[in-house]
């Protein structure tokens, strides 16, 4: 798989702001997903009955709700969309109402490519009304949704719901929230899992389902590993990303209420170690100082509910089963990583750590289309792996068709 024209964009940009990677992931998606449909195009059955000509064709569903997120505004809601169309359903576009611009901008490059009228429906309203009418009317085929655990819940629910006259069973395809934990062991390569950590939890400000809001620290290097959060986070300027500010705003007075709150709660929870406060800025935007709240029980509410904002809980572990046993106790399961040199550790969590997307060694953000197929277990999702070789088949019913020879 070549990711040539994502890769000229990430590398004509010196700094990775989330916009450049946004692009850069939506170019990578629609490569990825124009050949995989070729590849489901020539599927053959695995056997040729002697006698008989076998054929497997992989048809479109129908016409589908694409509901996307307000975060990658552009790469998740184009990728969603893509892969409806390029499998030969037709589409109506429900972006969030906190982003619908740059899927209009979307929109009219479609049809600057010549994709003929009626294939993608651009249809920005809001959630409760447009986007309950769209999941529940009969003629809606399947739902391709990223957001919020609850509202993918929520959607669940109705598209389960037969209305009079819907002759099929809609197929949900639903990509929600994360509690993702990073465990660092005692012998893991200290420097850089205080990086990936701090990366993990403040890239975008920690407005990423992937991104790091618990760090799970064996007892052994916890107070250094604490101690040099501390430095690290304190160190991050906050402000305008075009003005090169390590983390940005959130999006929404909403957010910022929410994410305060959950500090508020932090505080009672755990022991404060950086930021803390909402920051008083002339600039436009809400702004929230990363915040590090360590000493959290694995079952407090910041360990446990995702808050989608800069605030990392630290979670003391006692060993590495320990680390092992809390990672694995939430409701959710997108993404977690380890740091550690040890293989059977490694091995240990290949097998046991139980989410959509493990990673050794290195950050838990920055999933690449092709190479680390997107999407968790649990409250999660439906595991629907954006990005791989088996997403194709989600937007598709396959027909078996036999011909015998005489
Ligand atoms: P959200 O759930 O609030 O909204 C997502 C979309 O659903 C929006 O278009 C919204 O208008 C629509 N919506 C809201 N209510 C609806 C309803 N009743 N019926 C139909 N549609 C409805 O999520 P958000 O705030 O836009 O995005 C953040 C959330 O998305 C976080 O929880 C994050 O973890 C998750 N997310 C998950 C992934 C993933 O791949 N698993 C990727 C990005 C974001």
């Amino acid at each position: 798989m070549r990711n040539t024209f994502g890769d000229i964009a990430r590398q004509a940009e010196i700094d990775l702001t989330a916009d450049n990677v946004n692009v850069g992931e939506t170019i990578d998606f629609l490569e990825f997903y124009a050949r995989e449909a070729l590849r489901l195009a020539a599927a053959t059955t695995p056997i040729q009955y002697p006698g008989e000509r076998n054929e497997l064709h992989y048809i479109p569903l129908g016409v589908g709700a694409v509901i996307s997120p307000w975060n990658f505004p552009f790469a998740i809601m184009a990728g969603m969309t893509s892969a409806a169309i390029v499998s030969g359903n037709t589409v109506v576009l429900k972006p969030s109402s906190d982003s619908p611009t740059i899927a209009a901008r979307f929109m009219e490059v479609l049809e600057e490519a010549g994709l003929p009228g009626g294939v993608v429906n651009f249809c920005p309203g809001s959630g409760a009304s447009f986007g309950n009418a769209v999941v529940e009317h009969p003629k809606t085929r399947f739902i391709a949704f990223t957001g919020s655990k609850e509202v993918g819940l929520d959607i669940n629910q109705r598209a389960a719901k037969t209305q009079p006259g819907q002759i099929w069973i809609k197929r949900t395809i639903l990509e929600m929230g994360g509690k993702d934990s990073i465990i660092v062991s005692a012998d893991a390569d200290f420097d850089k899992a205080v990086d990936a950590v701090v990366a993990s939890a403040f890239g975008f400000s920690g407005q990423k389902c992937s991104a790091c809001s618990r760090a799970i620290v064996e007892e052994a290097i916890y107070d250094s590993f604490v101690d040099r959060l501390r430095e690290r986070v304190a160190a991050l300027k906050v402000g305008d990303p075009a003005a090169n500010a390590n983390m940005g705003p959130v999006v929404s007075e909403g957010a910022l209420r929410t994410i305060h709150e959950y500090i508020e709660i932090g505080k009672q929870e755990g022991r404060l170690v950086a930021g803390g406060n909402l920051i008083d800025t002339a600039e436009k935007g809400y702004y929230v100082e990363p915040t590090v709240i360590a000493d959290v029980a694995p079952d407090a509410r910041i360990s446990q509910e995702e808050i989608f904002g800069p605030v990392l809980a630290v979670i003391r572990a006692r060993d590495f089963e320990h680390a092992l046993e809390i990672a694995n106790n939430t409701e959710f399961g997108l993404t977690g990583a380890i740091f550690s040199a040890d293989r059977v550790k490694l091995d240990r969590c290949r097998d046991e750590f139980h989410v959509g997307n493990l990673y050794f060694n290195r950050k838990c953000t920055g999933a690449m289309v092709g190479a680390h197929p997107f999407g968790g277990f649990n409250m999660s999702g439906t595991d629907s792996k954006a990005g791989g070789p088996d997403y194709l088949y989600l937007f598709t019913q396959a027909k078996s068709v036999a011909e015998k020879l005489s």
